[in-house]
């Protein structure tokens, strides 16, 4: 048995809240599925310090609640559930919910977010907010005046390097071939800032920490096999994020890297009626206050592109 709907939200992290309190103060009566990580990355992280209107910062976990409750003052209906296939061939597009329920709605909004990549190793998890970050826009803050590594070789690790060059009296950027894959002028940047040392060839074999947090990393060559161990107190992994897109393959056209296209200045997809916002369609800024605005967009997208087609 389906439900039929006129506006599903897709995710629930700074994009999918934002639309939802637009959707729903214009009538859209939307429906929310918040996803295997109610909240969305901001739950991962500690203070928010960047996000306009919290002149004292907020906690990650708190922050999303709060857009939470406002989405649901205004009578965004807010659900737990994964969607796990969609048919947007026709319309009204058809979403299924951990597999078993059918939605049946007008307009969709994607809003899925991306996964930070790790490394797969047990002291990420252990020392989470306690030294490993995969943020250093969100966290470097925190480590003004310290030591320490970044983890990748691409734009991401080059970018977050530079920026924690800025913040902190050294940074080991561990790269684990013999060269890195980001843009030459990027790497020019990261080679000739003097703060920067980069340790070629090299792994991360383990996190460090006591029961404060990071207190280092061992790394090994892949080469020679030598390992060295550095005292430092923030370690950041910059090795990409995944796009939580999965679902969409074969339907929406993503990029290389699979990330949703959106027509420019929009939030239209490839599809009529179905929109994109936040980190699942941004490569570049990928920041809270840029899903927030995303999810605007999406909203008033949808609700026009409703209007226009006798929907709303
Ligand atoms: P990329 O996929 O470009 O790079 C990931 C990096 O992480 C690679 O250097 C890779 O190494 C390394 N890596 C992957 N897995 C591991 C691992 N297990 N251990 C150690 N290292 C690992 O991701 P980015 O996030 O850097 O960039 C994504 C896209 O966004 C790119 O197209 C980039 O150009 C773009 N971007 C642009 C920016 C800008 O223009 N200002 C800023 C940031 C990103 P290896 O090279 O060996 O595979």
């Amino acid at each position: 048995m389906s439900e039929k709907i006129k506006c599903l939200i897709i995710g629930s992290g700074p994009a999918g809240y934002t639309a939802a309190i637009y959707a729903s103060r214009a009538g859209l009566h939307p429906v929310m599925y918040q996803g295997g990580q109610p909240g969305g990355q901001l739950t991962t992280t500690t203070e928010v310090d960047n996000f306009p209107g919290y002149p004292n910062g907020i906690d990650g976990p708190a922050m999303m609640v709060d857009l939470e409750n406002q989405a649901k003052r205004f009578g965004t209906d807010v659900r737990y559930g994964m969607a796990t296939k969609v048919d947007f061939s026709a319309s009204p597009k058809k979403v299924w919910i951990d597999d078993t329920k059918e939605i049946e709605a007008d307009a969709v909004i994607i809003a899925t977010g991306a996964s930070a990549k790790w490394l797969g190793l047990e002291g990420e998890t252990k020392f989470n907010g306690l030294g490993v970050s995969a943020c250093a826009v969100c966290d470097g803050f925190f480590y003004r005046n310290q030591t320490v590594a970044v983890v990748g070789a691409g734009d991401t690790a080059a970018e977050e390097a530079s920026y924690l060059a800025n913040l902190c009296t050294k940074v080991h950027l561990i790269v684990r071939r013999g060269e890195m894959r980001a843009s030459l002028i990027m790497q020019e940047r990261v080679k000739n800032n003097p703060k920067i040392e980069i340790h070629w060839n090299s792994e991360t074999e383990e996190i460090l920490g006591d029961a404060n947090g990071v207190t280092g990393i061992r790394i090994v060559n892949n080469i020679t096999k030598a390992k060295e161990e550095i005292a430092l107190t923030g370690f950041f992994v910059a090795i990409g994020h995944q796009p939580n897109t999965a679902i969409f393959k074969g339907t929406l056209d993503m990029d290389a890297q699979e990330y949703l296209i959106t027509e420019k200045g929009s939030t239209r997809t490839s599809i009529e009626g179905v929109f994109a916002c936040g980190d699942v369609q941004d490569t570049i800024y990928r920041q809270a206050v840029t899903a927030a605005g995303s999810g605007c967009m999406a909203a008033l997208d949808a609700e026009r592109w409703l209007a226009a087609n006798n929907l709303h």
